[in-house]
């Protein structure tokens, strides 16, 4: 299943739960539209995260965008002179992509990071992250971007055929 059909999907499963929710009269979703879209927005980044562990998906191809952007911009505020500059830069993209060749050599395709604990995991080191640096980041938000990352994860679980998830 390739990534907008991950994130279709997660939002499928989304509007179910979100039906079911206010049938059960549980919660007035309307009365929290601020979180439940923190909610959607992590549930669709979630939904491409597990993917991380193959060389041509999006999420890949978007980690290595935003890290050719830091380069770019770590290089022109440290580096001296134009060919340092040029020089840091070059050295940073190649430590990132090193790094990203590491993790998938560690961690094949469908492996460890396609199971329900690496999901948590990610989840609740997002959710902490963004906790601690994240401006306006309350308990309430880290908890619902933790509970929606691994939402979206769960969905891209279940999406590639692991009905019932694995724990490793
Ligand atoms: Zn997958």
């Amino acid at each position: 299943m390739n990534w907008n059909m991950h994130i279709i999907m997660t939002m499928f499963f989304i509007l179910g739960g979100a039906f079911l929710v206010m049938n059960a009269g549980i919660l007035n979703l309307g009365d929290y539209s601020v979180l439940l879209a923190l909610f959607v927005v992590f549930a669709a980044l979630g939904s491409l995260l597990p993917d991380i562990d193959h060389k041509d998906s999006k999420i890949t191809r978007i980690v290595h965008s935003v890290s050719l952007i830091i380069a770019l911009g770590a290089a022109l505020i440290f580096g001296g002179t134009l060919a340092e500059k040029a020089v840091l830069f070059g050295i940073l993209f190649i430590v990132v992509g090193i790094a990203m060749w590491f993790f998938r050599f560690i961690f094949p395709h469908r492996g460890f990071v396609h199971s329900l604990t690496f999901g948590v995991g990610v989840s609740a080191v997002l959710a902490i992250v963004l906790y601690i640096f994240g401006e306006g980041v309350g308990i309430t938000e880290a908890f619902v971007i933790f509970v929606g990352t691994l939402a979206g994860y769960e969905s891209h679980l279940i999406c590639d055929g692991y009905i019932i998830p694995k724990l490793i």
